[in-house]
């Protein structure tokens, strides 16, 4: 059962970069990090345009002279302050996730950053380099990672429930641009924009998600991949709307993955299904409360969040904040996550080596391997959807 007990000895001073106003995440940022006053929001450059974010920066509570007109001013000036922040969001568009999250580790900060991690892949391996020389955190926020039940199905394939991985099936297929709606939205635009979102819009932008996850809930690595792309409303060339991989894992299991933003219809469709050699296991962001168990031979079964016959919930840091039967959800998930982070920048504080052995979170290594999962496809589809080895 989740302990809301305090356990740290004082609340990090948090801030943002991005995450403006009508942003579409960083209200999720915000509401997650402030859910169990393990982080205080003191500090941010929240919007490109410097006026607009000072507006909503003092109107969601900060003090005037602490929202900054840009990442470069609120790192300088808060590193001046005795009371200046000690980590970070990053919440813009990702082709700028880089050089801020360079940025923010330079000024000796912890670093919470959004997916994909950066454009390149010797950008993501720099970074994770300069985390470890300054002895701080760099998370990448795939925040699907903190439901319970997909913490149960990692816990179930570890322990031999479905037996050896055979396959797995990812998808994240939604219908939200299924015509050119980047045409009325900034939020989309910047998306189909390959200097802003990089070569990819749709794998990056959704397919790492649940890709991420298949590899958090069975700890198996790509070999090689195979990706066919295409780019149904035409004007959003050379990025994908559309794309389908199929893996190869080490040792032997198969694997493939649909990201779309053209599923009509589709609200997410985000699903991970690990078929073993006895069992299979599916979870669906849209009903996350539930696991489908599915044993050869047996009547199908649905696992309930908040259950007596679950593994032992982490008691480091329990997903199960209300018994079952309450449905939890997206918030809870990020909040499940942002308090693995408060723990693990803790940590770092002090030394505590053994403790972050031991403690998961969607760390740097994560974002290494979407950012190379992305630029393998793009390899893979432009060369005429030919195998690519993944390293
Ligand atoms: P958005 O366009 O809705 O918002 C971006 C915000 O960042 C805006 O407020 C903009 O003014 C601000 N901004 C841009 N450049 C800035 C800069 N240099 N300094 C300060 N502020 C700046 O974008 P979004 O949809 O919120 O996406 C932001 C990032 O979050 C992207 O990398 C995206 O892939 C990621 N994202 C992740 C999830 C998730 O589930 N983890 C969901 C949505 C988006």
């Amino acid at each position: 059962m989740f302990n809301e007990e305090f356990q740290l000895d004082a609340p990090i001073r948090w801030g943002m970069v991005g995450g403006g106003r009508g942003s579409e995440i960083g209200y999720s940022h915000r509401a997650a990090a402030q859910r169990d006053r393990l982080f205080t929001f003191v500090a941010a450059a929240l919007d490109l345009d410097a006026e607009r974010g000072r507006d909503f920066g003092t109107k969601l509570g900060l003090a005037p002279e602490r929202c900054y007109p840009d990442y470069k001013t609120l790192f300088e000036e808060e590193a001046k302050r005795e009371d200046g922040i000690q980590a970070v969001s990053i919440a813009t568009p990702n082709s700028t996730h880089y050089e801020i999250a360079k940025a923010a580790l330079e000024a000796g900060l912890h670093v919470i950053c959004e997916k994909p991690a950066t454009i390149h892949v010797e950008d993501a391996l720099e970074l994770k380099a300069l985390a470890e020389k300054q002895n701080k955190m760099l998370a990448v926020m795939y925040g699907y990672t903190g439901f319970q039940m997909v913490h149960q199905a990692r816990e179930m394939v570890r322990r031999g429930d479905i037996g050896a991985v055979r396959v797995i099936q990812m998808s994240f297929a939604h219908g939200f641009h299924n015509t050119e709606i980047e045409k009325n939205s900034p939020g989309a635009k910047w998306r189909m924009n390959p200097e802003v979102s990089g070569p990819s819009f749709i794998i990056g932008d959704c397919g790492t998600h649940p890709f991420y996850m298949a590899g958090m809930i069975t700890g198996l690595k790509v070999k090689s991949l195979m990706c066919s792309r295409q780019s149904f409303i035409e004007s959003r060339a050379p990025l994908e709307d559309n794309a389908h991989v199929v893996f190869q894992f080490e040792g032997g299991a198969v694997g493939t993955l649909w990201a779309s933003a053209i599923n009509s219809g589709s609200m997410h469709q985000q699903k991970v299904r690990i078929v073993g050699e006895k069992a299979s296991l599916e979870w669906w962001d849209e009903y996350p409360n539930q696991l489908r168990y599915e044993v050869q031979g047996e009547p199908v079964r649905i696992l309930e969040r908040g259950m007596g016959y679950l593994h032992n919930d982490d008691p480091g840091v329990s997903a199960n904040r209300q018994g079952g039967g309450h449905a939890e959800g997206f918030f809870e998930s990020w909040a499940n996550l942002y308090h693995r982070y408060a723990l693990a920048i803790d940590a770092y504080n002090r030394n505590d080596k053994a403790f972050l052995e031991s403690h998961w979170y969607p760390d740097i290594d994560g974002g290494i391997d979407g950012v190379k999962m992305v630029n393998a496809c793009v390899k893979s589809a432009d060369n005429g959807s030919v195998w690519v080895d993944y390293d």
